[in-house]
């Protein structure tokens, strides 16, 4: 496989398997011993996306480097280069959520630009009818920390009022912040500085139910 010749170029250890795939969830996942599974759209990446990928896989590399590489290979947009299936899960609907889902992706747009200065990356933004106690979730890639997918509860969002809704929203995009600026991402003294000045609560809870717990991707 060319790709797998070129990442052996860029470094990769020279026994290490390589498989691609076209999930939109899973950028780049490695285990020891099972090799190296990553988006397809990688092929068509330039050298420098892959020799940062692999920098960022090398034990050993220091954390500033490690980020560095990881904004380079997570900035390059695979999926305009392998598009995921149109019947990946992730994109279905449920009728009635397209209007909500517009607004939603338009409030994502222009809260980015407001509070922002627009430096986040587009993201899927989804309803679920499985969240019990959570109004919204954002979700990471474990292996890279990548921020994959917002999340909002299904009856919050049919429910409550827009400022509420507006609220949880803006509550996970100050997660999507710290996912994509390399900080941690928690409820901390960054999140509470810049839950306040995007005008939310810097708290992690609200009422009975809990905005925005944070659920680490599934490999
Ligand atoms: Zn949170």
């Amino acid at each position: 496989m060319v790709l797998g010749r070129r990442l052996r170029l860029a470094g990769l250890p020279d026994a290490t398997p390589v498989v691609t795939h076209r999930n939109q969830q899973v950028m780049v996942s490695w285990r020891p011993g099972k090799g190296l599974r990553l988006h397809e759209g990688y092929a068509h990446a330039p050298d420098d996306v892959l020799t940062a990928l692999v920098s960022f896989l090398t034990p050993g590399t220091r954390r500033a480097a490690r980020l560095a590489a990881r904004q380079v290979f997570l900035a390059f947009p695979v999926e305009d280069f392998a598009p995921g299936s149109p019947r990946d899960p992730l994109t279905r609907e449920r009728p009635g959520d397209e209007r909500a889902l517009a607004r939603l992706r338009q409030l994502h747009l222009e809260l980015n630009h407001r509070h922002f200065d627009g430096a986040l990356g587009r993201i899927p933004i989804l309803l679920s009818s499985r969240m019990r106690r959570r109004l919204g979730e954002l979700r990471l890639e474990r292996q890279t920390g990548r921020a994959i997918r917002i999340t909002l509860n299904r009856r919050h969002v049919r429910r409550d009022t827009s400022v509420a809704v507006i609220d949880t929203l803006l509550h996970e995009m100050v997660h999507q912040w710290q996912a994509e600026s390399g900080r941690a991402v928690d409820h901390g003294a960054e999140f509470r500085r810049k839950a306040r000045e995007v005008g939310i609560s810097p708290r992690a809870t609200a009422g009975e139910l809990r905005p925005g717990r944070i659920a680490a991707g599934q490999g």
